[in-house]
């Protein structure tokens, strides 16, 4: 691609891609990746997401999806067992990512269809817009969202029934028998499990690291309140983890009624201590808001904290 490429132009490139190992059995084995031209910075980014859709895109026959140009008219990619084909989206544009991915999956009805969705943050093109898979599992970084806005690619549906083989399957189970060990030797996965990548925010406090007040501080005096170990006395419904996980660092909870997933540590930071709030429910709401939106929690917190920072100063 052409360096000079702008990122909202047909020309630039969107590869979807998950890893050898995605999908295989492996614990943590379930990632993929988002890469393209980002919006935001003007540099090749890449942001990566957990949940089951990376797993399902290899079952429905594909370790990578590459897309370019543009599509004058709203639509959305079908994967089914090695065929993709270009379906009509005009039904769904405007839909948050939820509304969008239940609709989609009712339409096809298909219940075991996985969708990674963008919102109507990405349809408008904001620089700080994400891709949601499952409803709350985010690539988040760069905007790379409101590039698939910006060629009108609204999902891409993934289904299919493909086995995954590994090459030598002995040596595979063996090697994938000592990944579990050195997880559940390590100790880390318990808090993980326990108190989601949020158990990171009083550590990460006690270091003097954590970015409070729009980073003009490192330690947030109230950082106990927006902790993992809050979340799991307050919010928390049960630990969720991504495809074959072992880990489970996921958060399932609830908040007025509404049930759905997060906060992790980055959107805790990001919506709390940077921002100076240290009510964890607002923080989550949030959190939910951003992921039927489309918008990335770190940059949208993070912007939110530097335009507290400009307000006060005048
Ligand atoms: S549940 Fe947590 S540890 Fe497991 S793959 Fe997902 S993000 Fe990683």
């Amino acid at each position: 691609m052409d360096p000079s490429t702008d990122p909202f132009s047909p020309e630039n490139v969107v590869v979807i891609a998950s890893g050898p190992l995605t999908g295989t059995g492996v614990p943590l084995g379930s990632r993929y990746e988002v890469i393209t031209k980002s919006p935001l910075n003007g540099t090749l980014t890449s942001a990566n997401s957990g949940g089951v859709f990376g797993w399902k895109m290899k079952k429905a026959g594909f370790d990578a999806i590459v897309i370019t140009g543009k599509s004058e008219t709203p639509v959305y990619l079908l994967l089914t067992d090695g065929d993709a084909e270009i379906m009509d989206a005009t039904p769904y544009w405007g839909m948050k990512t939820g509304e969008a991915t239940d609709a989609i999956i009712r339409d096809l009805g298909d219940a075991g269809a996985r969708i990674s969705c963008i919102g109507p943050a990405d349809e408008k093109l904001s620089r700080i817009a994400c891709v949601i898979n499952e409803k709350t599992r985010a690539a988040g970084r760069g905007g790379i969202g409101a590039v698939r806005g910006s060629k009108n690619l609204k999902a891409i549906a993934a289904t299919g029934t493909q086995i995954i083989a590994e090459a030598d399957e002995e040596r595979f189970n063996s090697v994938k028998e000592d990944f579990r060990k050195k997880i559940t030797e390590n100790g880390i996965d318990q808090a993980l499990h326990h108190y989601g990548t949020a158990v990171l925010v009083n550590i990460i406090n006690e270091n003097y690291i954590l970015p409070t007040k729009n980073f003009q501080s490192a330690h947030f005096t109230e950082a106990d309140k927006i902790s993992g170990e809050e979340i799991a006395k307050t919010i928390l419904k049960k630990p969720k983890g991504c495809y074959a996980c072992i880990v489970q660092c996921g958060r399932l909870t609830e908040v007025d009624g509404v049930t759905s997933e997060g906060p992790e540590y980055e959107s805790e930071w990001a919506f709390g201590a940077d921002c100076g709030v240290s009510d964890v429910k607002n923080i989550t709401k949030a959190n939910y808001l951003c992921n039927d939106l489309g918008l990335d929690t770190i940059s949208t917190g993070a912007t939110i904290a530097c335009l507290m920072e400009m307000a006060e100063k005048g």
